[in-house]
């Protein structure tokens, strides 16, 4: 047997937060990582908004998996779709274009995230994509662009205002964010570009069930940033729940049972999360509990019952919130865990998540932070925003573009990345509905 047979094989499922925190923790450790993921870059999904708007570029915010791991000289990148995991063999088996690879493992962490869950209405997501990914976030740039593009066409008046009426579904952190957005697209940078329609027209809609936007921020910052909202005329309307959806509009049930119609042609989807499959398939296989949206009841080292050498990190946590700092703190967590197996050293102390505050932003220079017990909105919170996220942001590169594209943005009026390509011109799948009705 070779030395590198003999070493301790760590695979770990996702280039996400969880997986890419947890590989880079193995730097120095006497494994060999294999990590495999369905995408070659490792994704920023809180500033995938900005990417639909135009902000960004996907380069910015999704940077290569295999470049930045290229100094890791212990980690391996695989391409592949994971659709097996046999806990009892020991093996990960993934999909390419090519065929199946079959992965063996030692230690595992699963880091494979959350997808758009539309509770149980699978067919709202051909009228209104979510945002999970950076195919989500072009597609939902050409939907947005485009938007505009065909208003400029059509000269019937009710089908101008269907094309300039935005809906977002989901006043969490993301919905706010894309609502506040388009609505400083509309009003901010494309004014004077059209010859027939005013953007500033543009409607943007903000759709909760729920009684508050933000509503994990508390009342008090939950307020401040309702009433930002309403200054850049987003329209936000709670206590009303989507019932039904298709190309032209969206049905909407109010609180006293009232339904109504809201004519739009792009409608996005921030609401509602569902683990990835893989959770469902771990639990089945070691007993583990799942809850509703099929997140993993984990032991408190992130293990899986009976299986002390499987880690579910991440997203697909049921003890957890769906944030970046649990992933990032649970896949560095898991980590640590086999380093200290491998040195023949005592498991260490469970996990438990740090809380280190949350924020979103509003509209440019207004934001929401609340640290502890500390709350802080407007300026003083959005320039802390973008100093973390600056932060977070991979790659020096990176980091100066971004800036660049944020000073375009936000103290000038432009979008650096309009672009659309031909597919997203005609915002596939929207339009093909419009041909059929
Ligand atoms: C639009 C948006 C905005 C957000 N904003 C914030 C924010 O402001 N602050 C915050 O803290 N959190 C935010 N979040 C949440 C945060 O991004 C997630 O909590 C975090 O990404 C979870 O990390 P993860 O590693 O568990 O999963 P992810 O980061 O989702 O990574 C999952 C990885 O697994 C891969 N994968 C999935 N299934 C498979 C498979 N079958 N085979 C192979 N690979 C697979 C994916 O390609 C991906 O690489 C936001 C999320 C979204 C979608």
């Amino acid at each position: 047997m070779t030395a590198t047979a003999e070493r301790h094989r760590v695979v770990i499922v996702g280039s996400g937060f969880g997986g890419l925190f947890a590989a880079k923790r193995l730097r120095r450790a006497a494994v060999d990582v294999t990590l495999i993921a369905r995408t070659t870059h490792h994704l920023f999904q809180p500033l995938l908004y900005q990417v639909a708007t135009g902000i960004l570029s996907e380069g910015e915010i999704a940077p290569t998996t295999r470049e930045i791991l290229k100094r890791q000289r212990n980690a391996r990148v695989l391409l592949g779709d994971v659709t097996e995991i046999d806990v009892a063999a020991r093996t990960v088996a993934s999909q390419a274009p090519t065929g199946t690879t079959l992965t063996p493992y030692d230690s595992l962490i699963v880091a494979a995230g959350s997808t758009q869950s539309y509770f149980g209405n699978d067919r709202f997501a051909e009228f209104a994509p979510g945002m999970k990914s950076i195919d989500d976030a072009l597609e939902l740039r050409g939907r947005i662009f485009d938007a505009f593009e065909l208003a400029e066409l059509a000269s019937d008046p009710d089908e101008i205002d269907r094309w300039l009426t935005f809906v977002v579904v989901g006043a969490g952190a993301t919905g706010v964010e894309m609502a506040g957005q388009i609505s400083e697209l509309a009003r901010r940078t494309l004014p004077g570009d059209f010859r027939s329609i005013d953007p500033a027209t543009a409607r943007v809609v903000l759709l909760d069930a729920a009684d508050a936007v933000l509503g994990n921020f508390g009342d008090k910052l939950s307020d401040k940033a309702f009433r930002q909202l309403r200054r850049i005329k987003v329209d936000v309307q709670l206590g009303a729940t989507v019932v039904d959806l298709d190309a032209t509009g969206i049905e909407v049930e109010d609180r006293d049972g009232t339904r109504r119609r809201i004519p739009s042609m792009c409608k996005i989807w921030a609401a509602g999360v569902a683990a990835s499959p893989l959770g469902r398939q771990l639990a089945e296989q070691t007993g583990a509990a799942t809850d509703r949206a099929g997140r993993v009841h984990v032991e408190p080292d992130c293990s899986l019952p009976g299986h002390p050498e499987v880690f579910v990190v991440g997203d697909m946590m049921a003890e957890q919130p769906g944030v970046a700092q649990v992933a990032i703190q649970a896949g560095r967590y898991a980590a640590g865990q086999i380093r200290r197996r491998t040195r023949g050293r005592a498991a260490g102390k469970p996990f438990a998540y740090y809380d280190k505050g949350s924020m979103a932003t509003v509209s440019r220079f207004h934001a929401v932070a609340s640290i502890k017990r500390l709350q802080f909105a407007g300026f003083i919170a959005w320039l802390m925003w973008l100093a973390l996220h600056l932060f977070y942001i991979v790659g020096f590169k990176s980091r100066v573009t971004t800036l660049l594209h944020w000073s375009v943005s936000f103290v000038g009026r432009g979008r650096s990345e309009r672009t659309t390509t031909q597919q997203q011109v005609y915002a596939r799948r929207a339009i093909e509905q419009v041909g059929r009705t």
